[in-house]
């Protein structure tokens, strides 16, 4: 049986999956089982934030694996309160942290803070949650609910949850709003919905109304956040002070972890919330690894480096094949070739496999980057050489 035919059989068939067997990693370069390599341009959809292999992470894991894996929330756990600390400091903002495991189950938390502080806060209970087209907020009942796409709302899954409505543009927020709604919930760069920033201006104003309104701003970062368009959070970077912010994705380097912050720091008591994994030794060790590495490249400059590094690259492609592309899109690290169409993004980002660089799609036509922080200048350099000759067939 092969492993093509063990998957097919008993694995549920619900990816659309490619079958090269990746093996080994080491930093932004990938190896499958036949020794071949490939520049890793996805970095498992932004979550190797410091690449594979990572000496210091992954001694940091093992380490702690051999001390103690796991005990419940029913326990103080010490790297996991080191881990706030540090995620609160880096951020610049008075805020608590409560952790999950993905980040669906981040934007889980935040919505039943959102809801909580929506009963209890005011003498008509609010509990609307306005998000935007083309947003992503995981896969649950209620995340599903709460993205903005509508080919995810298959009345396979529902009943959905009441009380979440779309809009299309941040302008169209303000109209929205009545007197029940109780958060504005969006990505400050829409990832699977196309690599796609909001404008730093709009998202100010919208963010000065909704603190007028004492209408909550939740910002889902579980894509954008640490470090991802090169600060700490994207919010940083927009100068905005959410109410709440999850995180996931890059924040265990490939462990497995989820969190929400928010100044609203008394509105979960004992037992309105809880996770029995979440938090645990393991993935908040992993986590302030991941810190550590990534601080350490921001401060001292490198990051910034990196990042102008790619962006030049890639916008240079954007150029030198604008018959394929319309636009080069996004921020820092997560960034997105427009391709001119859909069969256009889906065979760019099968030639870009087979020549040894992997890519993602986003949207409906993007072609997206979201390389690890930690890579090098030649694999920028090689990965960009592998990308063009994928492109040079079509
Ligand atoms: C990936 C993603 C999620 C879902 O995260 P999971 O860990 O897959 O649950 C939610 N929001 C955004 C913005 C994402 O990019």
């Amino acid at each position: 049986m092969t492993l093509e035919e063990m998957d097919k059989q008993y694995v549920l068939q619900t990816y659309a999956r490619d079958y090269t067997n990746f093996v080994k990693g080491v930093g932004s370069t990938l190896y499958d089982e036949h020794g071949r390599d490939y520049i890793d341009f996805a970095s498992g959809i932004a979550v190797n934030s410091v690449g594979h292999g990572n000496p210091k992470l992954t001694e940091a894991i093992c380490e702690q694996a051999k001390k103690i894996i796991h005990i419940s929330n029913l326990q103080v756990i010490e790297p996991q309160a080191k881990l706030a600390k540090r995620m609160v400091e880096l951020s610049g903002y008075d805020m608590g942290v409560f952790f999950a495991n993905s980040g669906a189950e981040a934007n889980e938390g935040a919505i039943k803070i959102a809801r909580k502080y929506g009963e209890t806060q005011f003498e008509k209970k609010r509990y609307k949650v306005i998000t935007l087209e083309h947003s992503f907020h995981g896969r649950t009942i209620t995340t599903v609910k709460a993205t903005g796409q509508e080919n995810f709302h298959t009345p396979h899954f529902s009943p959905y949850p009441d009380g979440f409505s779309y809009v299309p543009t941040l302008d169209d927020v303000y109209d929205a709003i009545d007197d029940e709604t109780v958060a504005v919930l969006l990505e400050l760069v829409q990832g699977e919905g196309g690599v796609q920033p909001f404008d730093k201006e709009q998202v100010q104003q919208l963010a000065a109304h909704l603190k007028e309104k004492k209408v909550l701003l939740i910002v889902d970062e579980v894509q954008t956040g640490v470090y991802r368009t090169g600060e700490f959070l994207a919010s940083n970077l927009y100068e905005i002070e959410p109410d709440i912010i999850t995180l996931a994705k890059g924040l265990g380097g490939g462990v497995p972890i989820g969190a929400v912050m928010t100044k609203h720091k008394e509105v979960l008591k004992a037992g309105d919330h809880g996770s029995t994994f979440g938090g645990n030794y393991l993935s908040t060790t992993a986590g302030l690894a991941v810190l550590d590495i990534l601080s350490e490249l921001y401060e001292t400059g490198k990051l910034h480096e990196t990042l102008l590094y790619f962006e030049q690259k890639l916008q240079q492609v954007a150029m030198d094949y604008n018959n394929l592309f319309e636009k080069e899109v996004g921020l820092g690290l997560m960034r997105g070739l427009r391709a001119k169409s859909a069969e256009l993004q889906s065979s760019i980002i099968k030639n870009s496999m087979q020549e040894g660089v992997v890519v993602l799609k986003a949207g409906r036509n993007t072609v997206r980057f979201l390389p690890s922080l930690t890579i090098s200048k030649a694999e920028i350099d090689e990965g960009f050489k592998r990308f063009e000759t994928a492109l040079s067939s079509l």
